[in-house]
């Protein structure tokens, strides 16, 4: 076990905080957001508190948070969606995943992993005796070749995990995309982990997509999402999934073994925030989109070369020249100790560890923050 979970240490994460703390620089690399959690979703976890109950919830998740995650989505997408039978809440997205890896993977299985990916995944994949084979999009768009995934497939592969909104890069799957995707899921006979954790942060006026929607693909397509990113509340851990009964069922028992339950307070307080007016979501994506911009145009003032981010809280940028060794932890390093800013290395979010070309930065904080980090990045060029 070992040599799966100490492989790379603590989190690359965990591993810049720190240091980002001990020398007092700005700290843009772990992704958690400053200053956008909604009071009145603070309030009703504090009423709930206040009022109980306090003893273990269903393990499936209280009925108030299930039917706010289906009507949620029926909202926001559309989708019609049983809660009591296609609906489980988690204790954070990294459970719900690992909920799925284990609930419906064999040993021997092997799961398409679209790189950069979130560190979590092939961990617990490995874990759970599958085996996670990379699939790497291509900078500096984060193109998806489908010859590169068709080269991927063997008789093994059992499940592709699909991150949209998508951490690191900031990319949004479009309907084409998504349309090969499901054309490739079907013609394989596989199941989808959909990991949609960033699904209401979308920008410039776009609308999340998910492969849910499809309606062949309705039956194999495990859907993640996280309190933490919509309510920008990230230590809450409060994750749901939907997925058809026969694919939850499964992931239910790995469910009830691992966490069994989630706080019922903070349930409560997620139901109620699922179940705010058009205006809290919008709002939200205007407000971080406004804190992309302010970030990107300062990125780009300075001297770093940055795509477009379509959704997320998380833009790449370039090392290229900025770094003699093209190395992004170096970098990282450097421009803590000199700028006084820290981001986080893309190489963390590869299973081979040798993609060294970008470095992440967080774009959640505060106005005051970012300007302050773009200034600091300035002066240090
Ligand atoms: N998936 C992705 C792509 C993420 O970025 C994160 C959080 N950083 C998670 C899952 C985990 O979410 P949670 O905090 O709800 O466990
Ligand atoms: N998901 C967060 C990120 O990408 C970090 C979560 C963690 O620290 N494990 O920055």
């Amino acid at each position: 076990a070992n040599s799966i979970f100490g492989a790379a240490g603590t989190t690359i994460f965990e591993a810049m905080s720190r240091l980002a703390a001990e020398t007092g620089s700005i700290n843009l690399g772990q992704g958690f957001p400053e200053g956008l959690e909604p009071r009145e979703v603070i309030e009703a976890a504090a009423r709930a508190m206040r009022e109980g109950p306090h003893q273990y919830p269903s393990m499936m998740g209280t009925p108030a948070l299930r039917q706010a995650v289906a009507a949620n989505a029926k909202r926001n997408l559309g989708l019609d969606v049983d809660w009591e039978r296609e609906v489980m809440v988690t204790s954070g997205a990294t459970e719900a995943l690992a909920d799925a890896f284990f609930g419906l993977l064999d040993t021997g299985d092997e799961v398409i992993v679209l790189e950069p990916a979130y560190d979590s995944y092939a961990p617990i994949v490995r874990r759970a005796g599958a085996v996670p084979v990379a699939v790497r999009l291509t900078p500096p768009d984060w193109s998806l070749s489908l010859d590169q995934l068709n080269a991927a497939v063997t008789p093994r592969t059992r499940a592709i995990v699909i991150n949209t909104p998508m951490n690191p890069i900031g990319k949004v799957f479009s309907a084409a995309e998504l349309r090969s995707l499901a054309d490739f899921v079907l013609a394989h006979d596989l199941v989808v982990i959909a990991d949609e954790v960033y699904e209401h942060l979308v920008f410039d006026g776009r609308r999340h997509r998910t492969l849910f929607a499809i309606p062949e693909m309705r039956e194999r397509v495990v859907r993640i999402g996280s309190a933490g990113k919509t309510f920008s509340v990230t230590g809450w851990k409060v994750g749901y999934i939907t997925a058809d009964a026969k694919l939850l069922g499964p992931i239910a028992r790995a469910h009830q073994y691992i966490t069994f339950t989630t706080p019922p307070a903070l349930q409560a307080a997620v139901a109620f925030g699922l179940a705010l007016p058009d205006s809290y979501f919008d709002g939200l994506r205007a407000d971080l989109g406004r804190r992309r911009d302010l970030l990107l145009a300062g990125l780009r003032g300075a001297g770093f070369e940055v795509g477009d981010v379509a959704g997320t809280y998380f833009a790449v940028a370039a090392v290229g020249d900025l770094d003699p060794d093209r190395d992004d932890l170096a970098f990282c390093r450097r421009l803590t100790h000199e700028a006084g800013v820290t981001a986080v290395p893309i190489s963390s979010f590869y299973g081979a560890r040798d993609v060294k070309s970008h470095i992440r930065f967080c774009f959640a904080k505060t106005t005051d923050t970012l300007e302050e980090a773009v200034r600091r990045l300035t002066s240090w060029r």
